[in-house]
């Protein structure tokens, strides 16, 4: 049985951790897969809620920031990365910033989402979530920013939610915040690097 090391090591697995990942190969490869994304230390977290406290999102989420910690504490991080909550995680930076252990709970987030993208764990509820998130980074792609008519366009047609919002387009349009006939930034050919290094499937 392998023992913990030192707490205070960002590395450091948590005991727990160590000994449940143990109990399974898969378990152990995307234990081993998630410490490449984030060196966070879980063992700091002492599970005081503030976290939770602040998070605006937290009464929505199937796991509140705190489970999510106590599930990596756990060794638990399939169950992390197949929760909803991860998706409805907006990286605002409250948990990070009202943390005490100073545990970088946004990042944590942020991993769990490319662990779970990478492995296919997405949990199915976040799928119009995730089609706003592969149609902004294909708008960001195409035209070097953000670009609000493509980009609605792009989640409709993932969607088929034509009808979502309708009634608001007309009112943006007026108030001149969408544009049709958007234009590419001047370094875009810049963007298409980072997205083509990056790797990002869209
Ligand atoms: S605020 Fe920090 S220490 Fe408290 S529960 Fe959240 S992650 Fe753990
Ligand atoms: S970064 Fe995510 S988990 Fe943290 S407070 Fe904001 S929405 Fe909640």
């Amino acid at each position: 049985m392998t023992r913990a090391t030192s707490l205070g090591s960002p590395r450091a697995k948590p005991f727990i951790v160590e000994q449940t990942a143990a109990a399974g190969d898969q378990s152990t490869r995307l234990w081993e897969e998630f410490r490449q994304l984030t060196s966070e230390n879980f063992a700091r977290c002492t599970q005081c809620g503030r976290c939770t406290a602040g998070c605006p999102l937290a009464s929505d989420m199937d796991l509140s920031p705190t489970r999510v910690l106590r599930s990596l504490q756990l060794g638990q991080v399939e169950r992390a990365a197949r929760s909803l909550a991860i998706w409805f995680c907006v990286s605002c930076q409250v948990c990070t910033t009202r943390c005490p252990q100073e545990v970088d709970i946004a990042h944590t987030m942020d991993s769990l989402r490319e662990l779970a993208r990478r492995h296919g764990l997405e949990h199915p509820g976040s799928r119009d979530i995730l089609s706003f998130h592969r149609s902004l980074l294909a708008v960001v792609r195409r035209y070097g920013r953000l670009r609000e008519f493509p980009l609605v366009r792009g989640y409709k047609l993932r969607t088929w939610h034509f009808f979502q919002d309708l009634l608001v387009a007309p009112r943006l349009f007026f108030r001149g915040k969408i544009h049709l006939l958007p234009k590419e930034i001047a370094a875009v050919e810049a963007v298409r690097q980072v997205f083509a290094r990056s790797g990002v499937p869209l």
